[in-house]
């Protein structure tokens, strides 16, 4: 007989916004540990409509590759009307975190989070200021 259980933890972060990478793979490796689930999926979710959430190797070249992509992909300055409508600036920041998406789930193989070693999970904030940021984690499984 098999027993499903959820587990829910909370990761709040500092950013200083801008496209901000924050490496969160060590709080969501906790939260797996501390579950105690063996199989079963580990869903990140980013509380709020400019951050995203997805994976990459952390290291220099991609820290300033990631930011140049985001740049021509929803450049800051172009016209958005989200930003003629509410004046806040922020229209790339929400294009953005759209097209990253706000969430990721991992498979929980044996215990492990089934990411490669080269493969962390990353919070980006892409406001346009610092901000305190809520992610949710909840795991699920046996
Ligand atoms: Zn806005």
């Amino acid at each position: 007989m098999s027993m499903l259980t959820a587990h829910h933890e909370e990761i709040t972060i500092r950013t200083k916004g801008n496209c901000d990478m924050i490496d969160i793979t060590r709080d969501v490796v906790k939260s797996v540990e501390q579950s105690k689930v063996k199989n079963g999926i580990c869903t990140v979710f980013c509380v709020g409509s400019t951050g995203a959430i997805t994976t990459i190797e952390y290291e220099s070249g991609l820290l300033k590759d990631f930011p140049e992509a985001m740049e021509r992909i929803a450049p800051r300055d172009a016209v958005y009307e989200h930003h003629l409508r509410w004046g806040d600036g922020n229209g790339h920041s929400h294009v953005r975190a759209s097209v990253v998406g706000p969430s990721l789930t991992v498979p929980i193989i044996n215990g492990r989070l089934s990411l490669g070693t080269w493969q962390q999970i990353v919070f980006v904030d892409f406001d346009i200021r610092p901000r305190s940021r809520l992610v949710q984690v909840m795991i699920v499984g046996e």
